[in-house]
């Protein structure tokens, strides 16, 4: 029996980084809050298999959700992690150039950061580069000051801290199977135990006056428990190497290629983590299931291929395979632009909040999602 009510007041689906920032913010104002997580730890999906960078809010169309609520989130991420002492760096990034044509680009793009209100964007010249990165090739660069990096575990372990000291009860293990919407409350069915061992599992319903969809890449599946079936996510995969530790001197700090034209990812980049590591990628490329973390991993000669444009000197050897994370896309294959994050209350389900394809800039924005989600379970609620 993990709950002690038999009416919840929020049931927030998914114990990603989203799931526990909105936790937090509800805990704050209701009681009988109830976080549920399929997986036996929370943060194993996507919000602990990324970067790790706190984005500036640079690229995303002026206006949009992702542009709002990545530049809002930046600053209150900073914020966050010093004043609960989650491991963060605020080291800034480049996005680099090649030639006029690219370096035009840049101007676009810097543009269209200041337009989002991002703050202190300059172009620096090859010198600048140099100086900062010697062994990137870049006639010219956007320097973004705001952007930085966040040990995400760390950050999934203090939101929901916070949450649980608030008084929601976290619960792992814990999948949500059913969704029935009832009058005035949605009932919410549980399996919950081990998934490997059947013997161990049971099933509980409880009654919630509002449930909060935060299920990464199954929020289109929960979304259609309750008959919305108009969502659909599409899972891209995107996979990393490692410089070898003996190469990790290659790259100091963040470097940026401009996007690819398709917006489908901010292209293979580089990114010395809080550990001292430096990452190489994401790949993006569309994967047939959601789970699909491994097979068929490109080869580390491919990762040269990509990368060589930006660091000339790196060779296969250089590298080591590491992790890949799935991303939950709202744009399907062979279509461009860029979808925006859904965060809207269910117009069929009234009782829901549906949170959408909320891939990249989401880690950065968690904070500032939840201000929003609170905002509309208090609509909800009261
Ligand atoms: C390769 C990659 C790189 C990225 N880089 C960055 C970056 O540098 N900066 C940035 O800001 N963002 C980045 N992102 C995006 C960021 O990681 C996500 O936006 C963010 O983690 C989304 O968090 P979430 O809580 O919504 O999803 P998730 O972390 O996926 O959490 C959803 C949770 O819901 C649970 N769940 C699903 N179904 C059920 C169910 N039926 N019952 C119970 N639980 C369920 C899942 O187990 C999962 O734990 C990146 C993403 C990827 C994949």
């Amino acid at each position: 029996m993990l709950f002690h009510v038999e009416r919840a007041n929020i049931v927030i689906i998914g114990g990603g980084v989203v799931g526990c920032a909105v936790a937090r913010a509800v805990a704050r104002r209701w009681s009988d809050v109830f976080l549920v997580e399929q997986m036996p730890k929370l943060g194993m999906g996507a919000s602990t298999r990324n970067s790790g960078v706190i984005h500036s809010g640079i690229y995303y169309p002026p206006g949009s959700l992702k542009a709002q609520l990545c530049v809002a989130g930046n600053r209150m991420l900073h914020e966050f992690c010093a004043a609960h002492d989650v491991p963060h760096r605020n080291c800034g990034k480049l996005v680099v150039a090649h030639g006029s044509q690219q370096e035009a680009a840049l101007e676009h793009l810097a543009e269209n950061g200041r337009a989002n209100g991002v703050n202190g964007l300059r172009m620096v010249d090859r010198a600048t580069v140099r100086a900062r990165e010697p062994h990137i090739d870049a006639t010219a660069a956007l320097e973004v000051p705001s952007t930085g990096i966040v040990l995400a575990e760390d950050l999934v372990k203090a939101l929901a801290r916070i949450a649980a000291g608030q008084g929601a009860s976290i619960l792992t293990r814990a999948r949500v199977a059913k969704l029935e919407e009832r009058a005035e409350c949605v009932a919410v069915t549980l399996i919950e135990g081990d998934a490997s061992s059947p013997e161990t599992l049971s099933e509980e319903t409880v009654e919630a006056r509002c449930v909060i969809n935060c299920a990464g890449l199954y929020a289109d599946e929960i979304a259609a428990m309750l008959g919305n079936r108009s969502y659909r996510i599409y899972p891209v995969r995107g996979e990393y190497c490692e410089l070898v530790r003996a190469k990790s001197y290659l790259v100091n700090n963040l470097v940026y290629p401009l996007p690819h034209t398709d917006l489908l990812t901010l292209g293979m980049h580089f990114t010395r983590t809080i550990w001292g590591t430096v990452l190489v990628g994401p790949t993006a490329d569309y994967i047939s299931a959601k789970n699909d973390y491994e097979n068929n991993r490109l080869p580390v000669e491919e990762f040269v291929r990509r990368a060589k444009p930006l660091l000339p000197e790196l060779e296969a050897a250089d590298l080591q395979l590491a992790y890949s994370g799935i991303r939950a896309k709202l744009t399907p294959p062979g279509q461009t632009g860029v979808a925006d994050f859904i965060i809207t209350r269910d117009a069929h389900a009234p009782r829901a909040i549906q949170l959408i394809g909320i891939e990249s800039p989401g880690l950065t924005s968690c904070l500032a999602i939840a201000e929003r989600v609170a905002s509309l379970a208090a609509e909800v609620l009261n």
